[in-house]
């Protein structure tokens, strides 16, 4: 199969594309409609067709023969843990603890929130609730009671699965103070609060409300999965929004299935045995189709590490597990190669390693700089690939498809519209814009499948939030351009885009140049009100360990690297050097409070905020600019 091929059959037949997709899956009834449209924009896919994604994800596979292959390998350095399941052992485990689930009353199409650290249960949990029909939610471990209690009473859960704690390397977080702080705040009330116990610190029990994980699966039976309708959902995802109520993304079974096993083998280029490591937490998406449901699908090993890219014990650890391992494709954030080229920007800690097994690196979550770029590639000795989705889609948008013949990758870009997304455009008026010309990036209507298609509890709200603003497309919220050939580049959320004496300018563009100078190891570009032109950049960067370059040196530095590279209109004059920036715990820079806390406007410190005290420290630079113009 060669990438165009497939992709313009993808565009010109979706039905009969998808239809062949969905014909790989063992399907419990194999779907006859394919695509459906529904009268306000959305589609359903594979209407009629049963399946479950905890069988096709465990008992299909060890029908297959995969039954004694590694299928998960637990690695915690926070614990000095490793332990491995077999398919055989994992389904035993899950077809358990969903029995479990089911004495416990919870029934098919219940939510079940989980809100657990990065251990097997956690895993084990989702697939227990995917092998009875109940929908789950996966709260990130790191959230605020005040964050789990806003999406307990939008899940509405029947039961909440917890641990007693999570680790990082310096502390433990125990949980369930926080739990029972959130059934507090909750308005709803889950009937029963199931406890993983672990070592490091244990919970109280509340009498008659908290069961003990370990015990209760002990005396629970195995159950077998159940037949669902393809369009049933399988879980709901809270998107990491930085202000108001947090959506929930709905993924329906069937879509994510299709959608998956295309993903993994011809975007990651992963065949059944491989070892795949999706470096992420549970807590997100990516946790749900790269750790989860996208390898066990597909017959592949799944790595599922409880540790960072630093301090746990070093930076090396990543290039340690890829060797013990073996592992043959990674995904991660360029945030954690950033921390990690920060302690090692010579790249020696690659070389202690064989790294042999992995083929490629995959990176996602946010724009990657090309300096950071060229540094893992020449530091690792390996193809880096940018590629780029969101919660939404639940699989890549644009990404190279090393599975496919003739696909191609340019760095720079996120590369090219996988087959199922016809990537366009569109202006201001909703005009489509040619070759180079930068807009909103939208994707035209039908989603491929996977993609969410309605909101939990709120459809009026998706219809809203993405497919009213440009009828017949889904509004990604990001702004961007193709080039002639069709490679994407994507500059960021469209409110990124800065307005300099009526230039739009890409913040993006500004990072990264800036990146590039080697002082530098973080920056954020964020447009500053000017009288007179509007808005003007200003560079915000972090140093690497151990430099000693001056602010005006720097800036000096980098003014005259930007005017060379976009030009003057830019109007790059500013940098300060700060101490670190405002991010979200999934390492996303918060660019739309940087932009409010410039423009002076009020703002709510998001509750993903990391370190609230780095705000702070952000205004006082942008106090002292003020008072200095
Ligand atoms: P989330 O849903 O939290 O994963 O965030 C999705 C958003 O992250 C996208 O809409 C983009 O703004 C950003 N993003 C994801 N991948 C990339 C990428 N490869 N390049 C630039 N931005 C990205």
């Amino acid at each position: 199969m060669t990438y165009q091929h497939s992709y313009d059959r993808s565009i010109a037949d979706p039905a009969a594309f998808w239809a062949e997709q969905a014909d790989h899956l063992a399907w419990y009834r194999k779907p006859a409609q394919t695509l459906v449209a529904n009268p306000d924009g959305t589609h359903q896919w594979f209407a009629d067709g049963q399946l479950n994604s905890c069988y096709l994800a465990l008992d299909h596979q060890i029908e297959q023969g995969r039954g004694e292959q590694t299928a998960l390998i637990y690695d915690s350095p926070v614990t000095d843990t490793r332990q491995t399941y077999t398919f055989v052992q994992l389904r035993d485990e899950v077809a358990r603890l969903a029995g479990l689930l089911r004495e416990l009353g919870v029934k098919q199409g219940d939510g079940v929130i989980i809100y657990m650290p990065m251990v097997p249960q956690a895993a084990m949990a989702m697939l227990a609730c995917a092998r009875i029909g109940a929908v789950h939610s996966v709260v990130f471990g790191g959230f605020a009671a005040n964050e789990l209690a806003l999406r307990i009473d939008d899940a509405r859960p029947a039961l909440l699965l917890t641990a007693s704690c999570g680790l990082e390397f310096d502390r433990v977080i125990e949980y369930k103070p926080l739990v029972d702080k959130a059934l507090q705040l909750a308005t709803h009330q889950p009937r029963q609060v199931l406890v993983l116990q672990r070592p490091q610190a244990r919970a109280e029990l509340r009498e008659g409300r908290d069961l003990d994980w370990q015990a209760a699966v002990a005396a629970a039976s195995p159950v077998p999965p159940v037949a669902l309708a393809a369009g049933d959902p399988l879980y709901i995802m809270y998107t990491s929004g930085t202000t108001g109520k947090p959506k929930g993304i709905v993924r329906e079974n069937g879509g994510n299935a299709v959608a998956l096993r295309f993903a993994l083998r011809h975007i990651y280029g992963m065949q059944p045995g491989d070892v795949w490591w999706g470096i992420s937490d549970v807590g997100w998406v990516v946790g749900h189709s790269l750790i989860v449901y996208g390898p066990l699908m597909n017959g592949c090993t799944t790595v599922f590490y409880e540790g960072k890219p630093i301090r746990t014990p070093d930076a090396a650890a990543y290039w340690r597990v890829v060797e013990q391992y073996r592992v043959n494709g990674l995904f991660c954030a360029p945030t954690a190669m950033r921390a990690i080229r920060k302690e090692d920007p010579q790249g020696e800690l690659f070389k202690r390693h064989d790294l042999s097994s992995l083929r490629q690196i995959f990176l996602a979550g946010e724009k990657l700089d090309s300096s950071t770029h060229q540094w893992l590639e020449a530091a690792s000795g390996k193809a880096v690939h940018d590629h780029w989705w969101q919660t939404e889609t639940g699989w890549p948008v644009t990404a190279p498809c090393v599975g496919l013949e003739g696909c191609g990758v340019r760095p720079g870009s996120s590369n090219r519209a996988v087959p199922g997304y016809h990537v366009r455009v569109l202006d201001d008026d909703g005009h489509l814009l040619g070759p180079n010309e930068q807009g909103a990036i939208v994707i035209a209507l039908p989603l491929p499948p996977g993609c969410s298609q309605t909101l939990w509890g709120d459809h009026a709200r998706y219809l809203q939030a993405y497919l009213h603003s440009h009828p017949g497309y889904y509004h990604t919220g990001d702004g961007g351009y193709l080039d002639e050939d069709g490679f994407v580049y994507i500059m960021g959320r469209t409110d990124d885009v800065i307005n300099v004496s009526g230039h739009r300018l890409s913040t993006g563009e500004m990072e990264d140049l800036v990146a590039r100078h080697p002082a530098i190891a973080e920056c954020a570009v964020v447009g500053v009100r000017d009288e007179i032109k509007g808005q003007v950049p200003l560079g915000l960067v972090v140093l690497k360990d151990g430099v000693s370059l001056s602010e005006q040196q720097l800036q000096a530095e980098l003014v005259a690297s930007v005017r060379e590279q976009i030009g003057a209109l830019a109007c790059f004059n500013q940098v300060r050097v700060v101490k670190r920036l405002p991010k979200t715990r999934s390492g996303k820079i918060l660019r739309a409070v940087l932009r409010k806390i410039a423009d002076h406007q009020p703002y709510t410190p998001p509750s993903t905020l990391d370190d609230p005290a780095v705000l702070a420290e952000i205004e006082g630079v942008l106090a002292s600019l003020a008072r200095a113009s």
